[in-house]
């Protein structure tokens, strides 16, 4: 590893101000569970690292005129404890349980997992299925926009090296909304998923309303299965609906082949996890109808 100046942040100001000062020799830390690996490979290495991981304005998770503020500094750890979570949204307490194991969800962070921005991360596909946006703060000030144009491609945000992901919002809109995630992998613990899907829904009158499917892992970023969404929307909630959902999804996906699994082999995949994750949403949301806590 490269020798490099280490300044730590003591909140997001001083964390903006630090960046503005270097400019693009610098580099965030946050839990450091991907910037340390990357680091030790290099050939070339930020000349100031910026620690971020002890800015306390970035941490908290909690709701306002918006909808729930995730801090980007939250860890995995921090979602899976939070109460508002687990009673709001399980999937993403789910989808939080997956990542490595204890040491690196008590050090990694939701943010750090989407500025990676590896098509596989966990975190992605319950956000996009709850259409999180993002809040970005740089030298102009800050400025919001979907998580889904956040992600450009593998390994690359919109962000620039001096820009800050300040928190994750899932609109107040969809505050409750009935959402499943499934990850497969090539085992059931510290394993990258081979194929990972988030469904959100509500049911009314037997009938889908708003679906929202998202996929990871099998194109260069976590992508929305806008087609089998389109065939849901107002079709009446059935087994056989939900299957050929997951056969429309299977098609719009652009899975590739790797040293873990098969391209055919992960459409097969996102066909199976997507009927049911489907079915485990609307479980949820007919709970949900009938006023049952599920
Ligand atoms: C053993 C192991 C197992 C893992 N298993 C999984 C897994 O199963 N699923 C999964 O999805 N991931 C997994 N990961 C990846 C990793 O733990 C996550 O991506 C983690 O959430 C990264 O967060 P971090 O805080 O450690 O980020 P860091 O390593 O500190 O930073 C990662 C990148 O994001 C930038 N960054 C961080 N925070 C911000 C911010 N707020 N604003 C702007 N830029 C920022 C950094 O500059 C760096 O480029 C694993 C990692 C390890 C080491």
């Amino acid at each position: 590893m490269r020798a490099f100046e280490y300044v730590v942040a003591r909140d997001s100001a001083q964390a903006m101000a630090l960046l503005a000062e270097h400019g693009s020799s610098v580099k965030i830390l946050a839990g450091g569970t991907d910037l340390l690996v990357e680091l030790k490979s290099a050939s070339h290495g930020p000349q100031v690292i910026v620690d971020i991981s002890r800015a306390e304005d970035m941490k908290k998770i909690s709701l306002t005129g918006e909808g729930l503020s995730i801090g980007a500094l939250a860890t995995h750890s921090e979602i899976m404890d939070s109460q508002l979570i687990r009673d709001m949204f399980p999937a993403l307490v789910d989808a939080a349980h997956t990542i490595g194991a204890v040491q690196t969800r008590n050090l990694g962070t939701l943010g750090g997992n989407l500025v990676t921005c590896v098509p596989s991360m966990d975190s992605g596909p319950t956000l996009i299925a709850l259409e999180a946006l993002v809040t970005i703060a740089g030298a102009e000030g800050r400025r919001q926009m979907p998580l889904t144009d956040f992600f450009v491609g593998p390994r690359k945000t919109i962000l620039k090296p001096t820009e800050l992901l300040v928190d994750i919002i899932i609109p107040k809109k969809n505050l409750g909304k009935p959402v499943h995630f499934l990850k497969s992998g090539l085992r059931k613990g510290q394993a990258l998923a081979l194929v990972n899907v988030a469904a959100s829904l509500w049911v009314d009158k037997n009938t889908f309303l708003e679906p929202r499917i998202a996929l990871g892992a099998v194109a260069p970023v976590v992508m929305r299965a806008t087609q089998a969404e389109a065939y849901l929307a107002g079709r009446a909630v059935t087994p056989e609906a939900m299957m050929e959902a997951g056969r429309i999804a299977a098609g719009e996906a652009r899975p590739i082949t790797d040293f873990r699994a098969s391209a055919e082999y992960r459409r097969d995949l996102i066909a199976v996890l997507t009927k049911r994750a489907l079915e485990n949403a609307v479980l949820l949301a007919q709970a949900k109808l009938k006023g049952v806590k599920k």
